[in-house]
């Protein structure tokens, strides 16, 4: 079996990172921090917002959560009221409407183009009087497709007082292009990021929101009284994440790699017969065309899926290249072999 499912990179987190980890423990930084997290990191994901996006936040504007999945959480549960309707353009990431439906609100689904991307005037025409937010994310799971700094400049245009949620997990896994956070000209934001994806560090479990003091201390409350602080060691590990110099090497390395990949997969599935994709401009997943299910090449072709139904793209299968190079040729060949029987 060659599974192209996993949503994570197959690189281990940098050891200046795990080391960093270490010596928290063994300075016996063991015990609750502030929910929101302690300080210093605060302090270092500002830097990291003023540096890379161009966004002014103050340490009491972060609040360093569970994963970016659970400051999505907070963040739709301090802004969604029961009723309110939160724009999801599709496809998108499975856990959005289920977070939206937990808060009591209503997910409204947006259907993006062939470049799987929807426009200002399909955002304009879907915002009603009970339209609370619209969720972003670019670079986007499943589709890989990333938004220019026009597009999201265009959206802003027409966003008036609705707010966005921008979930910029992917923002350094770009290929094509480069990222812009729209939270740069729409202010009324909440911006979602994390350390999974940048740095490996899936199962540390850390991210974090950005927003207004209102928001924050809303999504502060939530969490304070459910889980309270994130892993005190993590929280260490992510400071060192941020400021440790090898992590630009890291990075480097690893969006060489899986640009190796992408370029690979998306040369073998065009030379596929009654299969096509788009070559995607970042994350590190293909949304591949096809007539089969994901079903049928589990059972035939040896190969894990994910059926795009689950994402809103009926008709699609997503591939994830976070195997090696070696198990996405092997891949390939059963694809391709598969296919010509059909
Ligand atoms: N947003 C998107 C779009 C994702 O794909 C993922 C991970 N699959 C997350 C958020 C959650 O990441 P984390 O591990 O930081 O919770």
């Amino acid at each position: 079996m060659i599974n192209f499912t996993v949503g994570e990179p197959d690189f281990n987190t940098p050891d200046y990172i795990i080391d960093a980890a270490k010596r928290a423990i063994d300075a016996g930084h063991t015990k609750y921090t502030a929910s929101a997290g302690i300080l210093a990191l605060r302090k270092a994901i500002c830097e990291k917002l003023k540096r890379d996006n161009g966004l002014v936040y103050s340490p009491n504007q972060i609040v360093v959560a569970n994963g970016a999945k659970q400051a999505l959480a907070g963040a739709i549960l301090a802004l969604v009221n029961p009723g309110d309707e939160v724009i999801i353009p599709a496809p998108f990431w499975i856990t959005y409407p289920e977070l939206v439906k937990l808060a009591g609100g209503v997910p409204v689904f947006v259907q993006g183009g062939e470049d799987f991307k929807i426009t200002a005037q399909q955002l304009a025409g879907a915002i009603t009087s009970k339209t609370k937010a619209v969720i972003l994310n670019s670079p986007n799971n499943p589709s890989g497709a990333v938004y220019t700094e026009a597009e999201l400049r265009a959206f802003a245009g027409v966003l008036g007082d609705v707010w966005v949620i921008s979930d910029e997990v992917y923002e350094n896994l770009i290929y094509r292009g480069k990222h812009f956070s729209i939270a740069k000209v729409h202010p009324k934001t909440v911006v979602i990021n994390g350390f999974s994806k940048t740095y490996a560090m899936t199962g540390w479990r850390i991210g974090y929101s950005a927003s207004s003091v209102e928001v924050a201390d809303a999504i502060e409350n939530f969490q304070s009284h459910m889980t309270s602080n994130v892993n005190s060691i993590t929280q260490y590990a992510a400071l060192a994440a941020l400021q440790g110099a090898e992590g630009e090497k890291f990075l480097e390395d690893m969006l060489a790699e899986f640009d190796r990949r992408r370029k690979y997969m998306v040369e073998r599935i065009s030379k596929m017969r009654g299969v096509s994709c788009n070559s995607p401009d970042g994350a590190f997943y293909v949304m591949v065309k096809m007539g089969v299910s994901a079903e049928e090449l589990l059972d035939n072709a040896r190969i894990a899926t994910v059926p795009g139904e689950a994402f809103g793209a009926a008709g699609y299968i997503r591939f994830c290249y976070t195997v090696s190079m070696e198990n996405i040729i092997e891949g390939m060949d059963r694809l391709e072999a598969y296919l010509k029987g059909v």
